[in-house]
């Protein structure tokens, strides 16, 4: 059996009501249980690209399957079901800052209606389990009754990875999940992304500025520059020529590759 694919986008164009063009034409598979980094400068369409994947955003012309299900052709019931298979996880970890860190992963389990349900109605002892579960996984089983924003930027993070997990999904996208976070900190959720992709065999796409952690966590890595690929390989291979193929000739590099 030949290798599944997790994401086929094809000819993917993405054109706001202002005119900007922050796609052009993508094409891009993403096998199943890769770890994918997506690099580009800022404005060169990574965010717009994640927020097509899981329809966010509508694509101004062509498709995205999921699992081989085409994420721009469904409405209602079906793309609630196909989002649910996508764990999304952000630069500012948008969690509800002054409620519990157990209500926030909580959420997670229940898609976009989620913030109205752990405002109002009760959960299941079999979700309260589960979102426990979540956040022992990320190391946090103990903080479950903290108010979210007292807990550090990493540790925020982490709880924004165990929302995600409340889903059971197979695929995550991060849209740079360590940009907002100090250098220190960002291994500690990186290795939780990573477990994910490794342990669970989720597949991931994760967007990232720093070179370092690309080559350390990656599979493969493509890149963007004004909304077109430019780059696709090994994040072992890469040399000063890719990063400057990929960031302009004026880019400096501390390059230890
Ligand atoms: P990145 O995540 O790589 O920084 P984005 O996908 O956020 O890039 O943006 C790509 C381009 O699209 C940029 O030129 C940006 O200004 C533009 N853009 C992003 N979102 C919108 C929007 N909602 N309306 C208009 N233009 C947008
Ligand atoms: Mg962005």
């Amino acid at each position: 059996m030949s290798e599944t694919c997790a994401i086929r986008i094809t000819g993917l164009e993405k054109v706001f009501p202002n005119g900007v063009r922050a796609l052009n034409g993508v094409d891009l598979e993403v096998k199943e249980g890769e770890f994918l980094a997506v690099l580009g400068l800022s404005g060169s369409g990574k965010s717009t690209l994640l927020r097509c994947i899981n329809r966010l955003l509508d694509p101004t012309a062509g498709h995205i399957e999921i699992f081989g299900r085409d994420i721009t052709r469904v409405e209602g019931a079906e793309l609630r079901a196909l989002r649910r298979q996508i764990g999304m996880i952000f630069q500012q970890f948008n969690l509800v800052k002054r409620h519990s860190v157990l209500v926030n992963v909580l959420s997670g389990s229940l898609g976009r209606a989620g913030l109205f349900r752990s405002l109002f109605l009760s959960y299941t002892a079999e979700e309260r389990e589960r979102a426990q579960t979540a956040l022992s996984r990320v190391g946090l089983g103990e903080r479950g009754a903290s108010r979210a924003d007292a807990l550090s930027g990493g540790q925020q993070q982490r709880v924004a990875i165990a929302r995600a997990l409340m889903q059971e999904p197979k695929l995550i996208l991060a849209d740079e999940p360590v940009a907002s976070l100090d250098p220190a900190l960002r291994h500690s959720v990186m290795r939780h992304i990573e477990a994910l992709n490794k342990e669970s065999g989720m597949t991931v796409v994760c967007s990232l500025h720093d070179i370092d952690l690309v080559t350390r966590y990656a599979t493969r890595c493509v890149a963007l520059r004004d909304g077109r690929l430019v780059h696709e390989g090994d994040p072992a291979d890469f040399t000063i020529e890719t990063l400057r193929h990929i960031y302009g000739a004026e880019a400096e590099f501390g390059f230890h590759g």
